[in-house]
């Protein structure tokens, strides 16, 4: 027998499309991936099936012979349906069905005997198996089977293509006999300190548990490697940035932000008063700062940054604020503006000495704002310059960056980061920024290389919002809401209505191209990345709904359209936002709202972040069943901004179980850490790592990151690793570690380039 490798392709093991369909379909690839690859869960033994205690919905593994066997066309359909009737000894049946699958009426015939796997329905009153996997037990090396069925839990793997559990199972069973030596990437004194498995025995565990004992030693031990792995990439990478020379910034004693301060029109709250002197603090030494400020929509995380920009000003360098939309740019630079007066004017009329000027570059202005602002930004007059993506291209210099800020993290990847962070003449400080809560085990993970703040308390004088779930296809409850809207308008307030796309501009052609296929191309490219979140796993698991196609989906100009005829909104300003306007019209319009000359702003989630009006006092989000928790708090952090109470209203026709549950936990709670924490558990894993490490064969695998005890994995992985790598940066004693490190970060990689 050939000795393989965890290195060595899977077709050593299998024919080639079953292996490139185990590649595409489950990430595995390698006969590694294959040991990797946990079974879903494992069914105790069950040698002599009493086929009259089965429940519905019960996992089963039955031995059982086949006592009758009929093929039938089916009735509404066309097709064969297959019938096999299932006895055991003491003559107890149960039905199992198949549809249209040809080649198994030969194989099941009556008197033969077989192992099936499947979970338990029902078809009227009776119980039944519908396609379960099955083998007979008249094929060849079943003895071996029947006794290793007696003897351990029966481990049941995910398949994929014509691999069905039993194939999986005996594919995994020969990896295992045949991998040469399993790696170690776990030093000894870590294993014994957390009494930890060794990885050749936690497969073993994993994979062929014996009855007397139970698997999940071996899934911690795999939990645990994962984590320690990616704690390591981590810790090297932080003691990689702490290797870094920047250079001090300190703000003047009579500067640039002492002027600021005086003419601040509100006291800081004590969060930003404290996690300002600790930025201040940073910027003030020679190692660059990296940290990453989390704090609820609204809780002013805006100012404290600007603190910090204005610090950087003030010791002669430059601030980059990197904002995930242009419409979102747009606004920083309007409120910085605002905030900072004649300091933002310096050299023109009124501006004052001490200031300094403002710098706004996105992808679409036009070329002469670009190409001033980038004189600005590369002369170093503009002290504080705001952008899109645009700000990382490669023609875009600083004079001399010194802190970069990041706004709204998760829309961005580490890389983007790091090529904004190469344009200082010495690495500049960096500031992230999230309004995402973030659970431990995800600030652990995906922002384990950086030092955490969090602002927890709101601005005094915030109004509470309550939100009600709205059923949409009740007349009455849509005409109250868009009563309720009205009003708020006639009390001088203004109102938001978001819908999931941007549909057609001319409501005339409406009907006619609403279907048509072009508008898969209609999303909102904005909303995408984050809606995905929740919604990526939808019909994932078979309980979730399908997706819906685009076409169902309310858009912005359906809906203007309808409001406009509305009698209740009659006389009401209604304007339009969304993503594919051109930038002066977005400009122009948000300015129109801001300023009130448009009463009820129809949008997709381009506003979603950030946007601040703290006049509008509505929300009403349309659909809302497409959106995910996190979303849906987001958004309706754009109202109740001011002294007016708010109000969210959600749209739903009909959400389905899963759907209806996220909206009613939205409804409950405007706790932010909690709802955090919800959305996790609807989202898949790797979604949560951003869509950098999302990707099949690098997102994580084994633990669960919305789970407590993988938190406390990931906390020690994390302790022992940030202590090795203190001990071994380079990893020069530990080179298993430093090989499947590489192997992680190649992973990582294959999937970056793949994304482009
Ligand atoms: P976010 O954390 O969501 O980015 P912002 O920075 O946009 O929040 O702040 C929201 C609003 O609250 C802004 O209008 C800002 O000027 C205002 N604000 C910030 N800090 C305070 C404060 N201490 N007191 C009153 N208003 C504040
Ligand atoms: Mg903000």
């Amino acid at each position: 027998m050939v000795l393989l490798t965890e290195e060595s392709p899977l077709t050593k093991l299998l024919k080639k499309a079953d292996a490139a369909a185990m590649a595409k379909n489950k990430g595995v690839e390698t006969i590694g991936d294959l040991l990797e690859f946990v079974p879903r869960k494992y069914l105790p033994p069950n040698e002599l099936t009493d086929l009259s205690r089965l429940r519905v919905g019960e996992n089963v593994l039955i031995v059982a012979e086949v006592a009758a066997a009929t093929t039938r066309p089916m009735r509404n359909r066309r097709g064969q349906l297959l019938n096999v009737v299932l006895a055991d000894s003491a003559g107890h049946q149960l039905e199992v069905t198949f549809f249209n699958a040809y080649g198994h009426e030969r194989k099941l015939r009556p008197g033969v005997r077989g192992f099936f796997i499947g979970q338990i329905g029902s078809y009227g009153r009776r119980l039944q198996l519908t396609h379960p996997d099955y083998e007979l037990i008249d094929e060849q090396d079943t003895a071996g089977e029947i006794e290793y069925y007696r003897t351990h839990w029966v481990p049941v793997y995910s398949t994929t293509g014509k691999l069905n559990a039993f194939r999986m199972r005996k594919l995994v069973h020969q990896a295992l006999d045949t991998v040469d030596r399993v790696r170690e990437p776990v030093p000894d004194e870590v294993r014994e300190r957390r009494s930890l498995l060794g990885r050749a025995e936690a497969l073993e565990l994993v994979h062929r548990p014996p009855l007397t004992k139970r698997p999940d030693a071996g899934v911690r031990r795999l939990k645990y490697d994962e984590a320690f792995v990616l704690q390591t990439i981590l810790a090297q990478r932080r003691k990689a940035s702490e290797a870094l020379v920047g250079t001090p910034r300190r703000p003047r004693p009579d500067g640039l932000l002492a002027a600021f301060d005086d003419r601040l029109p509100f006291e800081l709250t004590d969060g930003q008063r404290a996690i300002g002197e600790v930025l201040l603090e940073e910027l003030g030494r020679e190692r660059p700062m990296h940290r990453l400020l989390q704090g609820e929509v609204g809780s002013g995380k805006t100012v404290v940054a600007l603190r910090a920009m204005l610090a950087a000003v003030d010791s002669g360098g430059q601030a980059a604020l990197l904002a995930p939309t242009e419409v979102l740019a747009a606004q920083h630079h309007r409120s910085i503006s605002a905030l900072l007066g004649d300091l933002a004017v310096r050299g023109m009329l009124g501006g004052r000495d001490i200031g300094t000027r403002l710098a706004l570059l996105t992808g679409s202005q036009s070329a002469g704002a670009r190409r001033a602002a980038l004189l600005d930004a590369a002369s170093g007059e503009a002290g504080i310059v705001i952008g899109t993506h645009a700000l990382i291209q490669k023609h875009v210099q600083f004079a001399d960056l010194a802190l970069v800020v990041v706004d709204e993290q998760h829309r961005f990847g580490v890389e983007q980061r790091d090529a904004l962070r190469e344009k200082g003449v010495a690495p500049p400080h960096v500031l992230v920024m999230t309004a995402t809560p973030i659970p431990r085990t995800v600030a652990m993970t995906v922002f384990g290389d950086m030092e955490t703040s969090t602002l927890r308390e709101l601005p005094r004088g915030r109004s509470p919002i309550a939100t009600h779930v709205v059923k949409a296809d009740r007349p009455a409850w849509m005409q109250r809401t868009w009563q309720r809207v009205a009003e708020e308008v006639a009390k001088g307030h203004q109102a938001y209505v978001v819908c999931p796309r941007i549909g057609e501009p001319d409501p005339g052609s409406i009907l006619s191209s609403d279907t048509s296929e072009e508008d898969a191309s209609d999303w909102e490219p904005v909303n995408w990345s984050e809606a995905d979140w929740s919604e990526a796993d939808w019909g994932d698991d078979g309980e979730g709904q399908p997706a819906q196609p685009p076409s169902e989906l309310t858009g912005v100009y359906t809906m203007w359209h309808e409001l406009t005829t509305k009698p209740e909104l009659e006389g009401v300003r209604i304007g339009v936002l969304h993503g594919r306007l051109d930038p002066e019209t977005k400009e122009a319009t948000m300015r129109a709202f801001g300023a009130g000359d448009i009463d009820v702003l129809v949008a997709t989630t381009v506003i979603e972040v950030g946007v601040d009006v703290p006049n509008a006092s509505v929300m009403v989000v349309v659909d809302a069943d497409r959106f995910g928790i996190s979303q849906l708090h987001q958004l309706r952090g754009r109202v109740g901004r001011g002294s007016v109470p708010g109000l969210c209203l959600l749209l739903t026709k009909d959400p389905g179980e899963r759907a209806a549950e996220r909206l009613d936990m939205v409804a409950s709670t405007t706790d932010g850490f909690e709802l955090a924490r919800a959305d996790l558990q609807f989202r898949r894993e790797g979604d949560v790592l951003g869509a950098r490490q999302s990707g099949r064969g690098s997102s994580i695998r084994h633990l669960r990151l919305t789970r407590a005890e993988d938190e406390e994995i990931i906390a020690e992985a994390r302790e022992d690793a940030f202590e090795l790598v203190e001990a071994d940066p380079d990893l020069r004693v530990h080179p298993a570690l430093a090989a499947a490190v590489a192997t992680r970060l190649d992973e990582d990689q294959a999937v970056w380039l793949e994304r482009g």
